[in-house]
Order: C-alpha cells, then structure tokens, then sequence
C-alpha cells in the first residue's frame, strides 16, 4: 500500500453527523470519503417515499437554538425562511393545556406564557415560574444529576404541572419518560432554548423531507470541492495501520489518513469490536440503551385540517399531530408522533393506526376514513438520556480514528444538533 502522506479523510456514515463533518473538512479544502451503506443519505432523519407522496422516517422538529445545524443548512444551499414554518414557542395540549409565548424578550416570553397559561391554577402557574427562575439562578447546572422526575418533584412540581407541561416538553427533548430522563441534559437543552433570545425558542417545521433539508445539498456541496459521497457501500471493517486506517467495502480497500465513524451505535460498535485497543470504547456503545418514536402518517381528504399546525393531545397515544398540508402544503395529511417507550409498542401496526384515527375523531371530530395511513416504527430512535450516562468521546485509544453521531459525548440529547455538533468537533480534531 501507498503511505499517505496528505490527510485524507473517510467518513462512515451519511446521516446529520457525517455529513456535518464531511462540509466542515470539504470547506477546508480537506478531501473526504462519505461511505453510506443506505440508497439514500440522512440515516435517521431521512426522506421516505410512499404512495407518491413524500414522508420522512418519522416527523422532526428543529428548535431556534439550533445554531450549528441551521447554520450548515444555509452554509450548504438551503434557505431557512423557504424551508422551515418557523412558529413562536407555543405548546397546545388540545383541550387542556395551552402556552403561547408573546413578543417579549426572552427569558421575559416564558415568564409571560407561565403566567398566561391556560389549564393551569394560579397555583400552578406561579409554581412554574419561580422553577424557571430558580433553574435560571442556578445557571440552568445541577451539582448532581438526577431523573427529571426527581428534579420536578424537589421543586414542587405537581402531578397535573408535570403531565401537562415538563413531561412533554422531556419527552419531545430527550425522548425519554421523566422518571428516567437525565434532570441535566433537559436543563442543557432548557439553557439553551428559552434563556437567552426570543428566537432560540422557535420552533421550526421542515417544508422539504429531511434527505433533501441537509444532507443531499451537503454531498453536493462535497462533490463540488472534490470529495466523494458513496451510496449502497457499507465499511464491513477498519483495519488499524501505522500511518491511517483502512475501510473496507464490497469494492475494495482504501486507506486514510483518518477516519470519523458516524455509524448509529450498534454499528460502530460492531466495527469497532475486533479492534482490542478500543475495548473500552465498545462498552461504552454497548451498554446504551433506546428508545423508539413510532410515526403514523394518515392521508385524509384534502380538505380535512387540524386547528394548528402542531398540536399536541393529552393522556392519548398520539402524544404530537402534525398537519402537513398547514405545514407543507401536503393537503389532508397528517402525522401523529408517538415518543419514547409505552404500551404503544405491544399493539400491531393497524391498530395502533386505527387508536389514532379514533383519537381525531374524538378530538377534532373528523369523520373521515383515511385513504391510507403508515406506521413507521424507528425502535432504536434515540439513546435513552439517563441521568449521568457515560457516553464515548470523540477521540479513541487509535488517534486516526475519531466517533461522531449523537451519541457521542456532548451537552445535548440524541437530536439533529446534538449529531450535527459532534461532526463539526471530529472534523476539528483533523489538522490540515
Ligand atoms: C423518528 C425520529 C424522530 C426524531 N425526531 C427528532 C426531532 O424532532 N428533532 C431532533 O433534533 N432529532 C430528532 N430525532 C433524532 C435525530 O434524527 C438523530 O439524533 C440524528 O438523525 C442522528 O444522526 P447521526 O448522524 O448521529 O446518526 P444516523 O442518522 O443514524 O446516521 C448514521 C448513518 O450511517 C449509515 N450506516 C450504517 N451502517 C453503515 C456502514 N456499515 N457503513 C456506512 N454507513 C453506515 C446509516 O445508514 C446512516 O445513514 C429523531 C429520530 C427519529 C428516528
């Protein structure tokens, strides 16, 4: 084999984290490889095509504090005010719950919609604000971590407070129920979304499909600077040498001078495993554990809408309904958003379909039957966010080697930003 003189970088994986770090060396004017073992980029965050009409893996929402990825958007091509409907932080439990957050600066906005909230005591609201208050006070940092549930309860939280308020914000945050869910990683997520503009609190809901948001205008973007973006072609393995790595795929071997594995979890781990150095690090993937997010996309009639474009619903299965024509101009269709684990999980797909469609009949009278619905079940959707989790740091005991993905070490949650940070900091950790 040829030694590589020149840094020469191969990325395992085409979701948000490889492609994040396969821009940020591109723009170096660093050569890249993305290796993706999909027909299609974007891993969990993808485009998928049914029926003609265009879904994704499961209904995302980005926040306003999601600077780095929003800023990779546009760095890429993308426009934020034609891609996203951007909405002002409101959360509407429909029929019981509503919380809308006025034009004020922040945190003053959230102040405001604690106070304003409707089904909430005075009681209640007052309760809520001084938590945001004391969390604001204590810089949104916790001497040591506990479960969301013990967090609210050490704050007097009640049960309605916490059922209509932080446990859906915890659950659509970390996709984790309260009793289980890191108490710090919520407040890392809290810090940054509703502490310091107005416009971090933002929620933002994707026009276009999640293939088509990011990551395809980041290959294109690669190819342009005179990277590479493989399809269909899984590394089946590494092969540790003096002066790089080799991947291997179904067409051959190539060395690098580094490589980022961006794989999900179970893949890294899987790759990682035979290589003993990096024992430590396989049992750090290993020993996490997941949370699914089950989808139920319905096309009804065009002419059937909800009375927002994202509205949530209490004690239900479906926890978020999306209007996709509100959103996207996707007339009559509509998905329901089913997070983190529950009994959902022990019905089959057509009658967890069917509990949906009664549920918008209940709830928004619609009489309707669906033409078609589909569930798409991502059983390993995200990490579960426990409280003091151990999670694998970028650097590994290889120094070519480094591990992005939203798994990875960092302040966030399994989210679009927490994968998108990752990639930027491996690509940083390249010299030219
Ligand atoms: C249904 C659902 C809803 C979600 N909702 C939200 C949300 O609203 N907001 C939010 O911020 N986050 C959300 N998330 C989380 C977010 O999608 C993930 O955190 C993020 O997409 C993870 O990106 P990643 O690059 O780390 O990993 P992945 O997306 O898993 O990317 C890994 C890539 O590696 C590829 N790969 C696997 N094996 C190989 C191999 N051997 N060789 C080469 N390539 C390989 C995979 O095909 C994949 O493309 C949601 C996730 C799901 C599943």
């Amino acid at each position: 084999m040829n030694k590589i003189q020149i840094t020469r970088v191969g990325i395992i994986g085409g979701g948000y984290a490889g492609m994040a770090a396969a821009v940020a060396l591109a723009e170096r004017g660093i050569a890249v490889t993305v290796f993706e073992s999909a027909k299609q980029l974007g891993g969990r965050a993808r485009g998928v095509l049914h029926q003609d009409t265009q879904l994704d893996n499961g209904q995302h929402l980005l926040l306003g504090c999601y600077r780095q990825t929003l800023r990779l958007i546009e760095q890429v091509g993308g426009n934020l005010e034609h891609d996203f409907l951007r909405l002002p932080l409101q959360l509407d439990l429909h029929g019981e719950f509503s919380l809308r957050a006025p034009h004020l600066p922040a945190p003053l906005h959230l102040l405001v919609a604690l106070l304003t909230a409707q089904g909430l005591t005075w009681r209640e609201r007052l309760s809520a604000a001084r938590f945001m208050l004391g969390l604001r006070r204590m810089d949104f940092r916790l001497p040591n971590d506990m479960t969301v549930a013990q967090l609210l309860a050490q704050h007097g939280q009640d049960a309605n407070l916490a059922q209509k308020l932080w446990e859906p914000l915890c659950i659509a945050a970390l996709n984790t129920p309260i009793h289980k869910a890191s108490a710090q990683v919520l407040l890392n997520v809290l810090r940054d979304a509703l502490n310091q503009s107005r416009a971090d609190s933002d929620m933002l809901l994707p026009r276009v499909d999640f293939t088509a948001l990011f990551p395809q205008r980041a290959a294109n973007y690669i190819v342009q600077r005179g990277g590479k973006v493989i399809l269909c072609c899984g590394v089946e393995a590494l092969i540790p040498k003096d002066d790089g790595i080799e991947l291997v795929t179904a067409q051959g071997t190539e060395p690098f001078s580094h490589v980022i594995c961006a794989a999900p979890p179970s893949v890294a781990a899987k790759l990682l495993s035979p290589i003993t150095q990096l024992d430590s690090t396989v049992q750090q993937i290993e020993a996490l554990q997941h949370q699914p997010i089950y989808t139920v996309y319905l096309q009804y009639p065009a002419h059937v809408r909800l009375p927002h474009p994202m509205i949530g619903l209490h004690q239900r299965f479906s926890q978020w309904l999306f209007d996709k024509g509100r959103i996207a101009g996707q007339h009559g269709l509509l998905a329901a958003v089913i997070s983190a684990e529950g009994i959902h999980q022990e019905l089959p797909q057509e009658q967890l379909a069917q509990k949906v469609i009664a549920e918008l009949r209940e709830e928004f009278g619609i009489a309707e039957s669906p033409d078609w619905f589909k569930v798409i079940a991502e059983k390993r959707a995200t990490f579960t966010c426990a409280p003091n989790l151990l999670r694998p740091s970028h650097q590994t005991a290889l120094p070519a080697l480094l591990l992005a993905g939203d798994y990875t070490a960092g302040d966030y949650p399994a989210t679009l930003e927490g994968a998108v940070l990752s990639g930027l900091r491996c690509a940083k950790l390249i010299p030219a």
